[in-house]
């Protein structure tokens, strides 16, 4: 029978019952039907009801028709669940044990970060707590910095903080959505790593610092003898030249290396004033003095800028990464190259671009341009006096202003450097 169409039997039933009683007269019994009909049905919802709320119980009768079919679909969802429930028991299972020895602290937590599981390394990093299971991640690893990250829910960066009840640890938190609202948290102590660093970076700062004052005092003594260089013999004129040529380039130097680590310290990120700037003003500036140097190597320099557009930002650190993007146009392309200069909408954000019709720079040098010291290898930059600073301090100034870098080049057409500032931001 198909139990999809309406119960055809009953119909019949009632139809046969109705016609009895019409033709000898008795409702009575038409009425005794009925109630037998309803009473039948309604034991069968009953069963359904049964079946629904204690479902590993065998259905206290067979059902027939529509009920039937209600049954049936009934039992295919339970035995699905139950399949269901029981390949995830498993796979938890599995996941528990492959975490429990994972060398680094691993928790499970809810959609509320609560914590569901957490392997027995986790109590190295974790508040001294009694009980772990169901406690917040906040109460666990109190700081403001995570609070503000879970808040945000962008959880494509880890994020970094300093442990607030375990002094001078230093972890990275990677959080990985998975299904079902829950959340895998991976901690990882780079206490060392980023010790090693900053020792690197202080190391760098000091030995710029000391090597200050020396180079002042040789520059002092060869600018005097480079503007008196008639009165010296000719070799001793190249030797003052390359001295003073030397002297400035390592002045240069050390100039951006300090320049570099202030933009670094976390003091300079505390004491960084942002601030409405009149984008037109500081470009035509910036390229007034660019234009000084490109009158000798005959670069041809265009600006297009929208002069509605306010940037809110610090003027000293926007004022440095034009200069250094500007200035790497003209050291880095041949001469006689076009350069353009834009201040624009870009979608839903601000740009500054600077782009020219250069050699341009092979794809596998691009990610790596804004590392310190890091220089694409061609003969000629290696002799344009560049540090291979200047793009990190770009970088790390665009970072203050909330800003994002992006490079673009293609060899032979040219490169593209674009600072992005989002709209919200401003
Ligand atoms: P540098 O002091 O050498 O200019 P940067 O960090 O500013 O250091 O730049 C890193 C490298 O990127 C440069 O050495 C150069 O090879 C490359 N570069 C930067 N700007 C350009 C450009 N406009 N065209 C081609 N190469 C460039």
């Amino acid at each position: 029978m198909n139990t999809n169409q309406p119960d055809v039997r009953l119909v019949g039933i009632i139809l046969a019952c109705s016609f009895a009683a019409y033709y000898f007269e008795q409702i009575l019994i038409l009425l005794v039907i009925i109630i037998a009909i309803l009473m039948w049905h309604y034991y069968q919802i009953y069963a359904i009801h049964r079946l629904l709320y204690q479902s590993d119980k065998k259905p206290l009768i067979l059902f027939y028709g529509l009920f039937a079919e209600i049954y049936l679909r009934i039992n295919q969802y339970y035995l699905y669940w139950k399949h269901y429930r029981h390949s995830r028991r498993r796979i938890y299972s599995r996941f528990q044990q492959s975490f429990k020895y994972f060398p680094n602290p691993v928790l499970l937590l809810d959609k509320q970060w609560q914590v569901k599981w957490y392997n027995p390394i986790s109590k190295k990093i974790l508040a001294n707590e009694t009980q772990y299971h169901g406690q917040s991640l906040l109460t666990l690893i109190p700081h403001p910095v995570l609070t503000e990250y879970l808040r945000e829910k962008n959880f494509s960066k880890p994020v970094v903080i300093e442990l607030p009840h375990k002094q001078q640890i230093i972890i990275e938190l990677q959080f990985v959505s998975l299904i079902n609202d829950e959340t895998l948290l991976i901690i990882s102590d780079i206490t060392d790593k980023t010790n090693l660093s900053r020792s690197q970076k202080d190391f760098i700062t000091n030995v710029s610092h000391e090597l200050k004052t020396p180079l002042t005092v040789l520059m002092g003594f060869a600018e005097p003898m480079l503007s008196e260089i008639g009165q010296f013999d000719p070799q001793w004129q190249y030797a003052i030249k390359t001295i003073h040529q030397q002297t400035q380039k390592m002045q240069q130097l050390i100039d951006e290396l300090l320049v570099l680590s202030r933009l670094e310290s976390q003091d300079a990120v505390e004491k960084i004033e942002l601030q409405s700037i009149d984008m037109k003003l500081l470009i035509e500036q910036a390229v007034d003095d660019a234009k000084l140097i490109a009158a000798n190597t005959g670069h041809q320099i265009e600006v297009d800028i929208d002069e509605q557009l306010t940037l809110h930002a610090n003027p000293v650190l926007i004022r440095l990464l034009v200069d250094n993007l500007l200035r790497n146009a003209i050291k880095h392309t041949p001469e006689s190259c076009h350069i353009w200069i834009y201040w624009d909408k870009c979608g839903s954000a601000l740009c500054f671009i600077v782009k020219d019709n250069g050699e341009g720079i092979a794809p596998r040098h691009l990610s790596r341009l804004t590392e310190r010291f890091y220089r694409v290898d061609s003969s000629r930059n290696r002799n344009n006096g560049g540090t291979g600073l200047g793009l990190s301090i770009v970088k790390h100034a665009l970072k203050h202003c909330n800003g994002e870098f992006e490079i673009q080049s293609e060899v032979g057409r040219g490169s593209e450097f674009i600072c992005r500032f989002n709209l919200l931001d401003n």
